[in-house]
């Protein structure tokens, strides 16, 4: 430990304390101190307003690492202008409680968590384009910028990502391999409401009647997974019969792709993902199921 590294309470030993760090500074020497004793690091980084989808990540990696990190930021870089940052759901007390039970070590939610001067932007090519880099340009530069500095400053060996996002998922799997980052990428299952609905952190924005129409969202997505089952395989087919179930306020895509490169198919003949986004009112849900 560096001699003006303040001291830091080993919380995982004999001991159920989790840790809450607020600054860059403090999480990067508890990282290398503990990185520097052998225990391996596991990070689940989140926006917070947690719920049972988050958990499943934390509670996925729990079994792995010495050090499960949970980090909390909601990162502007990743919001447009007129996107719901500042609305954006925080429940700093709930995320505690819900850290503490799926046993997380060190919450880490800075205040700040770019250096003054801050200058540098991780772009992801053709796989951050199409679908959600479509919709929201600079979205996926801000993710893959804030988990790379995430990578850095908690040492992490492993992290875990929700196939809720799918394709933020891909996205961070290209960059962990093409910049050599020593991190592995765990992929988790989507976790899902007991309606269907995908577990999110916008759904508080829905009001009743929106969250009645957005259960269609997710049936369409399990009668496309069914036509498929029963040998549909032609796509502009399965897409415009999923569409038609989709109640909203509108659907801007509802897609098969190829489930490693996020291209449009023709055909179902290779592991692909059906993708889906629906607006009610100002909220956009997303959605995905695997196909075939
Ligand atoms: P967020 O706080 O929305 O940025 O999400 C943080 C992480 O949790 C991301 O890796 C998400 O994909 C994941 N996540 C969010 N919702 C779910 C869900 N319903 N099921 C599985 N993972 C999820």
């Amino acid at each position: 430990m560096r001699s003006d590294a303040r001291p830091v309470r080993v919380a995982w030993q004999n001991s159920t304390d989790m840790l809450i760090v607020r600054t860059v500074d403090e999480m990067t020497r508890l990282a290398q101190t503990r990185r520097s004793e052998g225990l391996t690091v596991g990070l689940v980084p989140t926006m917070g307003s947690l719920h049972r989808g988050h958990l499943s990540l934390m509670k996925s990696l729990r079994p792995e690492v010495d050090v499960l990190i949970c980090s909390i930021f909601v990162n502007p870089l990743q919001f447009a202008q007129g996107e719901d940052l500042d609305a954006y759901p925080r429940d700093a007390k709930g995320d505690t409680a819900r850290c503490k039970e799926a046993g997380v070590d060190v919450v880490f939610s800075p205040d700040a968590m770019y250096p003054d001067g801050h200058d540098t932007r991780v772009t992801v090519g053709a796989l951050a384009r199409r679908w959600e880099g479509a919709a929201r340009p600079t979205h996926f530069e801000g993710v893959a910028t804030v988990v790379a500095r995430l990578f850095g400053v908690t040492r992490c060996d492993v992290a875990a990502f929700g196939e809720k996002d799918f394709q933020q998922l891909a996205v961070i799997r290209r960059m962990v391999a093409d910049l050599a980052l020593p991190v592995r990428v765990v992929g988790c299952p989507l976790i899902r409401d007991d309606d269907g609905l995908a577990l999110s952190s916008r759904n508080v924005y829905l009001t009743p009647a929106q969250r009645t129409r957005a259960r269609t969202l997710s049936q369409a997505l399990f009668a496309l997974q069914r036509d498929v089952a029963e040998g549909l395989d032609d796509v502009s087919v399965l897409e415009r019969r999923a569409a038609e179930r989709v109640d909203s306020d509108q659907l801007e895509y509802l897609s098969v792709v190829d489930a490693d490169t996020l291209e449009p198919v023709e055909r179902v003949y290779r592991p692909c993902r059906a993708l889906a986004v629906a607006h009610y009112g100002s909220t956009r849900l997303l959605d995905n199921v695997e196909v075939g």
